[in-house]
């Protein structure tokens, strides 16, 4: 099972040191051997000697160079940062990210042998008008993706569930995470508002391989209990 969270625009670089170092305990103390990634705000990566993968939210498809804002993959060498998110909601929708920008994306970290947690996900109105309609926007997210890449983990995240409290049915999860692994055999993560109340019955679905979590994450109790639920799963 995969535990993953996503600290998005939170935690400074010492409240990250502590979050890790918390989580780091709670892990070797309760023999944890699941999957567990951390994804720190950008100036908060640091050289984590760890259990805990920590990988980035985010980086331009670029060694270095001008691209104001951004950082390139030197940054991430720097830390020996070998994971990435690419593809969450927030940067498409909010920071407008094109399909054909995240393909790049994708496809230069691929190359760099970079672990690779890639978002899908359909907004409210895609999902209210029915599923061939849902079906083809996501479809489109993976347009330029090679979802036969050895590390390759997706995570499908319901935009419209994300930070919202809101999230489907156990049903609405299994139907959708069976059609996505028809099209990628990669480990398939579920997000959107899984908080401890609800993440073990979501980790115990048919096809679903592991939750990334945002809001809930936050707290370093409950995102270590998900650790936890993860670990009597897999026994
Ligand atoms: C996310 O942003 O990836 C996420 C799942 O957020 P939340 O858990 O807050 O819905």
């Amino acid at each position: 099972m995969i535990v993953a969270a996503n600290l998005k625009t939170n935690l400074t670089r010492k409240q990250t040191n502590i979050y890790i170092k918390e989580l780091e305990k709670f892990l070797s103390s309760e023999n944890i051997t699941q999957d567990i990634f951390v994804f720190p705000a950008t100036s908060s990566l640091d050289t984590f000697d760890t259990q805990t993968i920590v990988g980035a939210q985010n980086a331009y498809p670029v060694q270095n160079g001008a691209f104001t804002g951004e950082i390139g993959l030197d940054h991430l060498d720097e830390f020996g940062i070998k994971t990435i998110l690419i593809g969450h909601s927030e940067r498409r929708h909010i920071l407008g990210e094109s399909q054909e920008a995240i393909a790049e994306k994708f496809n230069y970290f691929k190359e760099l042998g970079f672990t690779i947690v890639y978002c899908v996900g359909e907004p409210l109105e895609k999902r209210e008008a029915g599923s061939n309609v849902m079906m083809e926007y996501i479809n489109a997210q993976y347009e330029g993706i090679d979802t036969k890449y050895e590390k390759l983990i997706i995570a499908y995240e319901p935009v419209w569930a994300i930070g919202t409290g809101l999230t489907p049915t156990n049903e609405d999860i299994l139907a959708i995470h069976r059609e996505l692994k028809k099209k990628s055999q990669a480990p398939l993560l579920y997000g959107g508002s899984v908080k401890v109340n609800n993440a073990k019955e979501i980790m115990a679905l048919q096809n679903v391989d592991g939750v990334l979590v945002g809001s809930a994450a936050l707290n370093v109790e409950d995102f270590c209990q998900m650790a936890v639920f993860a670990e009597d799963l897999e026994k």
